[in-house]
């Protein structure tokens, strides 16, 4: 199938415009028009080469909301005409214990990634959302329900499930006290997912100007990482903890803020932090976890749960020209909140 859309060609370099080919549709597969994709941090971390993995030319992106155009003849969970979302994963073994229990995240064979990952069949690096059409099998493609509205939708595919799935799997509820590092992609997204599970939920970000915008997603609380002052006065005050922070930090400073068995689950961060100090770990059975994405199963769920509760992504729409300086704006932490792309800007 012939694809067009942005891309990577080396470490630092801009995107551009490329064209490419994704393999044939296979019997299991959806075919799908791309109308919207978000921009997720890791995009960046992977246009820049900080997992020292990439392979250019590399098309990111992996919030994807399209429109199915073909199926193959085995498909019967969506039809041409559907609007249809894939995230980070395309693709896993299916058979090991953690795909049996719906967590392809944790595939003991390593789930295949929407872009940058060789096609399990052909060994052709996947290519992501930044593009006109996409194919995947279709385990991996989700129902956008009605109710949530499509052209913001599509950071619920990665933001979206990275924080419902700490939050599901720390059973926040009603009275959980969960605090959130980083108020960005990921972190205003666990703020809204937290506030309509009934959890009080503060903010603990370097930025106080962000402080009204915290407040009108739904944090209760909103507290200045740099005043210590502050940061004392929630000592034993949470039960979990979701950090988000894109970068090597120290997370010392966020351990006493955890209340006796509580749980400091990082999700930014892939790679060295600063070093850890256990004193408030031992004395206190307070954890420091970590989560990726969700299963496929429970993207589904996230989907449906924004749908009934009516929660959107804080979406600031761009085109993809502008994707360069939209980068550069990620970087400066200066998005309110998500961006996401119209794909129809493609054509221009
Ligand atoms: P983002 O929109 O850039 O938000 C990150 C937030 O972290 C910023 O808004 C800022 O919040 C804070 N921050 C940024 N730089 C910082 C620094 N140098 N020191 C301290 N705080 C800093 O990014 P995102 O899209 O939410 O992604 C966040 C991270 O999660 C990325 O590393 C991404 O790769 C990773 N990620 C992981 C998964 C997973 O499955 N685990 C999934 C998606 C993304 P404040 O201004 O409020 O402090
Ligand atoms: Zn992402």
């Amino acid at each position: 199938m012939k694809s067009f859309g942005y891309a990577a060609h080396s470490v630092g370099s801009p995107l551009e415009p490329f064209s490419f080919e994704r393999r044939d549709l296979r019997n299991n597969d959806v075919a799908m028009d791309i109308l919207y994709c978000g921009v997720c941090h890791s995009d960046l971390h992977y246009v820049k080469d900080d997992w020292a993995k990439t392979v250019y030319p590399c098309v990111p992106g992996h919030e994807i909301i399209g429109r199915v155009t073909e199926v193959g003849s085995g498909v019967s969970k969506h039809k041409v005409g559907d609007i249809v979302a894939v995230g980070c994963m395309v693709d896993s073994c299916q058979e090991c214990d953690q795909c049996k229990k719906d967590h392809e995240q944790y595939c003991r064979e390593g789930w295949t990634g929407t872009y940058n990952a060789p096609d399990r069949q052909t060994g052709d690096l996947t290519q992501g959302g930044y593009s006109n059409n996409l194919i995947a099998r279709e385990e991996f493609v989700l129902t956008v329900p009605d109710g949530l509205d499509i052209s913001k939708a599509a950071p619920l595919l990665c933001a979206g499930i990275t924080t419902y799935s700490p939050l599901r799997e720390w059973n926040v509820g009603p009275g959980s006290r969960v605090g959130v590092v980083g108020m960005g992609g990921l972190g205003h997204m666990a703020i809204k997912l937290a506030h309509a599970m009934g959890a009080i939920v503060t903010v603990i970000s370097r930025s106080p100007d962000k402080q009204k915008d915290a407040e009108a997603l739904g944090a209760h609380n909103f507290l200045v990482s740099k005043d210590a002052d502050q940061m004392a006065a929630y000592a034993n005050g949470f039960d979990l903890i979701i950090d988000t922070v894109p970068v090597k930090h120290d997370v010392n400073p966020y351990l006493p803020l955890l209340d006796i068995d509580g749980t400091l689950c990082l999700v930014g961060q892939i790679g060295p932090l600063e070093e850890l100090t256990t004193p408030f770990m031992i004395r206190g059975r307070r954890r420091v976890a970590g989560s990726i994405i969700g299963g496929i199963k429970e993207t589904q769920e996230c989907l449906d749960f924004c749908a009934r509760f009516g929660i959107h992504p804080e979406v600031e729409m761009i085109n993809i020209q502008d994707i360069n300086t939209a980068y550069e704006r990620l970087e400066r932490s200066d998005v309110h909140y998500r961006f996401v792309i119209d794909m129809k800007s493609l054509q221009a």
